[in-house]
């Protein structure tokens, strides 16, 4: 076993499921904490240096004093491309909109060009290295979704791509296949949702743990959406959806009515879709306030979600075309300061929430006895530090399953 000691101070949500409205500010601080850590990386004991009685076989690590937090919990990805869109920032800069963009030929048709012309072995070169800065800024789970390939040997080679990276990384990637993202060039919309049904879905099941549909105003319909999860569900798949992030097209009402994980973006959920989510025992709200601010769209409504009572969690979407950003403190911050939440609600938000988005709130997420030791230490004084210091990371060591994987080795 080892001994992580002299923490200065450790900060954890508590729990094994979703924490939901007020009991999303209820923060477990620990002074001078210690955390005794397996060797198959779980914890045995968590709690004030005191109270741990030395262990003579285990080995002890000195953590200098730092701050202790939870890995953060990156449940909305899009890491696994193949090339960067930046020049549609500055389109957007000059006032187009994503619709726009899309029909000038950028938007995810751009990225699925890059996909289609790279072998498995490029795309895994180009989107590692995104993966480690996620590693470094203090992400250790993180969920990739396929997409950019929207043909079965196209999603199944992103696929592929998206478990390598969980290979050859420390990083814990859970995989979403996300054929339904965009319809492929030469394609009818119903053509392609056949496609999806009774092509890809049985293909590739197998392959990633979570199905999503981008259910938009241009994208797929409440019917088309309906009918994908359906059939992902009959396959076994979990399921997850983008929803009325583009317009209110009843998407997060149609994700709890579907038992789904998550309904993600909602900048444009109606006061029904709320109540349904502040009704849901299972249906997280993933709010990507990253997005927003690349797309200049006003934030989701953050307080009025938690405010009825809803479970929030943050994630960055990390991908080439509306969130260029592997930063989960950024997206802390932008919950602070852009979302009126509070650095408590914002790390429940970012670690335990994260982790129930993706069915793992009784194993990752927060720092307690029997959960996974996935834990970052910082060098700050307190909690509200980490959003207030803006776009800079303060993290000494990143700790996976009880190992250093990025970071001094202390
Ligand atoms: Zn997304």
């Amino acid at each position: 076993m080892k001994l992580f000691h002299n923490i200065r101070k450790l900060y954890t949500p508590l729990g094994s499921i979703v924490l939901s409205g007020v009991a999303m500010d209820g923060m477990h601080e620990i002074e001078d904490a210690a955390i005794l850590v397996r060797d198959d990386g779980t914890i045995e004991e968590v709690g004030p240096a005191s109270s741990f009685i030395p262990h003579p076989s285990s080995f002890s690590i000195d953590c200098r004093g730092l701050v202790a937090l939870p890995g953060f919990v990156d449940s909305h990805t899009h890491c696994v491309f193949a090339g960067e869109r930046s020049q549609e920032a500055a389109m957007r800069a000059e006032g187009r909109s994503y619709q726009e963009i899309a029909a000038m030929g950028g938007g995810i048709r751009s990225s699925v060009e890059q996909v289609r012309s790279a072998s498995v072995e490029e795309i895994v070169a180009y989107s590692k290295p995104f993966v480690k800065r996620a590693l470094d800024l203090g992400t250790t789970t993180m969920e990739v979704k396929s997409g950019y390939g929207l043909s079965t040997s196209d999603e199944r080679k992103l696929l592929g791509a998206a478990a390598r990276l969980g290979i050859e990384t420390a990083m814990e990637v859970v995989i979403t296949y996300l054929g339904a993202h965009a319809v492929p060039r030469g394609k009818s919309q119903s053509e392609y949702v056949d496609e999806i049904v009774n092509e890809q879905l049985p293909a590739l099941h197998g392959l990633a743990e979570f199905c999503d549909v981008f259910m938009d105003e241009g994208y797929f319909t409440r019917e088309e959406t309906i009918r994908i999860c359906t059939r992902a569900k009959e396959l076994g798949m979990k399921i997850k959806l983008h929803a009325d992030e583009l317009a209110e097209t009843d998407g997060a009402h149609t994700a709890v009515q579907l038992g789904t994980y998550s309904a993600d973006h909602l900048l444009k959920i109606s006061e029904e879709g709320i109540r349904a989510l502040a009704a849901s025992e299972r249906t997280v709200a993933t709010l990507l306030p990253i997005t927003a601010l690349s797309l200049r769209a006003p934030y989701a409504p953050a307080r009025k979600l938690i405010d009825a009572g809803c479970a929030v969690a943050i994630a960055t979407d990390c991908n080439p075309g509306s969130a260029m950003s592997e930063n989960m403190q950024l997206a802390m911050s932008l919950a602070v300061f852009g979302m009126q939440m509070t650095p408590a609600e914002a790390l429940t938000a970012a670690t335990l929430n994260g982790a129930a988005a993706l069915d793992r709130a009784k194993t990752h997420g927060s720092l307690e006895r029997n959960k996974l030791a996935d834990f970052v230490l910082y060098d700050i004084p307190r909690l509200d530090y980490l959003p207030y210091h803006v776009g800079v990371s303060d993290i000494v060591s990143v700790v996976k399953r009880g190992k250093i994987v990025s970071g001094e080795k202390l």
